[in-house]
């Protein structure tokens, strides 16, 4: 079977580097908040061209902390999708604070200026927009100014979309804030959990450093309330510096997967939304169409895995009971019954992505 991606492909690739990442830890014998996490955040920050980079344990600690570092607390409605896999939603629920659910765009699958202008007169007291599949929110740019020109934080998500640029930036260096996760499978990812925070303010860094740790403000003396312990490993952050430099070419590997797909697929029952440069670095190539269970079902049985990213929007989550029962977003709704995520992931051979495009487009519904 053809996995949507391929983690011991990618292990094998690199055993040497991993082994001698790892192995440099063991010699040191410092495996905590040690020198590999420090060089980690340096260059990671300097990769997106950030003052700060503050590492945790895994992405959604990262949204958690940023966000209450940017002042969120307990009771505040906080505007994000409901399309992003409720990462979000669930760290607004470990605060105490309210989803306020944008709408997105169909072709983007991400939100749009005039959904956070809505969001904003609304009143919400911080925005959390997603680059979702790792394509760059197109108007994150007027989204930031306008988030600042009205005095409310702004995170960015980038847990799907490390090295995406627009407007000749990296994402994660528009908003007050920006997430990243470490998962194994995203764009950038070690062999086990980890996550971080960036951001260009001295004192939302010097917050989120005190939360993963205590609360403390030095060794052993806690000034803040609702820390917790979330800290990157020294293995993790070896393991990590290994791979940064080769994040870029990872994600032209994958955007040439995404434009194979684009040009190649043939089939009036499928839309493919086109991106072609470096604004979208595919950390999840989606297709859409009105009988993907059918195209699902034709893809497994030509020896092709896929998936759908994701079947529950936020709101419908049963977590939530009758809470938004009256609530209906039109494009999350109707994305959610025609997304279908296909194999994409840097170590798929030219082969076997010609084997996805026969397979899609030789299914008839
Ligand atoms: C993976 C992911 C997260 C959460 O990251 P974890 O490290 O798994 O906690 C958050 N947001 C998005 C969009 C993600 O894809």
């Amino acid at each position: 079977m053809l996995q949507i991606n391929n983690l011991s492909e990618r292990i094998n690739k690199h055993k040497s580097e991993i082994s001698g990442a790892v192995a440099r830890v063991i010699n040191s014998g410092w495996v905590v908040l040690g020198p590999e996490v420090k060089r980690f955040e340096q260059e990671f920050a300097q990769y997106i061209e950030a003052r700060h980079c503050i590492s945790l344990a895994n992405g959604t600690d990262a949204i958690e902390l940023a966000l209450r570092a940017m002042g969120v607390s307990e009771g505040d409605t906080v505007a994000t999708v409901a399309n992003a896999g409720m990462y979000t939603t669930t760290a607004l629920l470990a605060i105490g604070a309210s989803p306020y659910f944008m709408d997105v765009d169909t072709a983007t699958h991400n939100v749009t200026l005039q959904e956070v202008e809505k969001a904003l007169s609304f009143g919400v007291s911080a925005v959390v927009v997603t680059h979702l599949y790792g394509l760059a929110v197109t108007e994150i740019e007027s989204i930031a100014s306008l988030c600042s020109k009205k005095g409310v934080a702004l995170l960015e998500d980038c847990a799907q979309a490390h090295g995406a640029r627009i407007n000749g930036r990296r994402v994660g260096s528009f908003g007050t804030a920006a997430s990243f996760s470490f998962y194994p499978t995203k764009n950038l990812g070690a062999l086990g959990d980890g996550g971080a925070v960036i951001t260009n303010s001295d004192q939302v860094a010097q917050k989120v450093q005190g939360l993963r740790q205590y609360g403390w403000s030095s060794k052993y003396k806690v000034e803040l309330g609702n820390a917790r312990n979330s800290r990157l490993d020294e293995i993790q952050a070896a393991i990590l510096l290994e791979f940064l430099p080769g994040l870029d070419a990872c994600n032209s590997l994958r955007r040439n997967i995404a434009k194979t797909y684009c040009v190649e697929i043939n089939n009036a029952n499928v839309t493919c939304d086109q991106v072609n440069d470096d604004s979208y670095v595919a950390h999840l190539f989606v297709v859409r169409s009105m009988q993907r269970n059918s195209l699902r079902e034709h893809l497994k049985s030509a020896g092709i895995a896929s998936d759908i990213h994701y079947p529950i929007p936020d709101y419908q989550q049963p977590v939530f009971k009758d809470e938004y029962k009256s609530l209906h977003l039109k494009n999350t709704a109707q994305l959610s019954q025609e997304i279908l995520t296909l194999p994409c992931y840097p170590e798929m051979t030219h082969i076997q992505v010609e084997q996805v495009v026969h397979a899609v487009n030789t299914w008839k519904p």
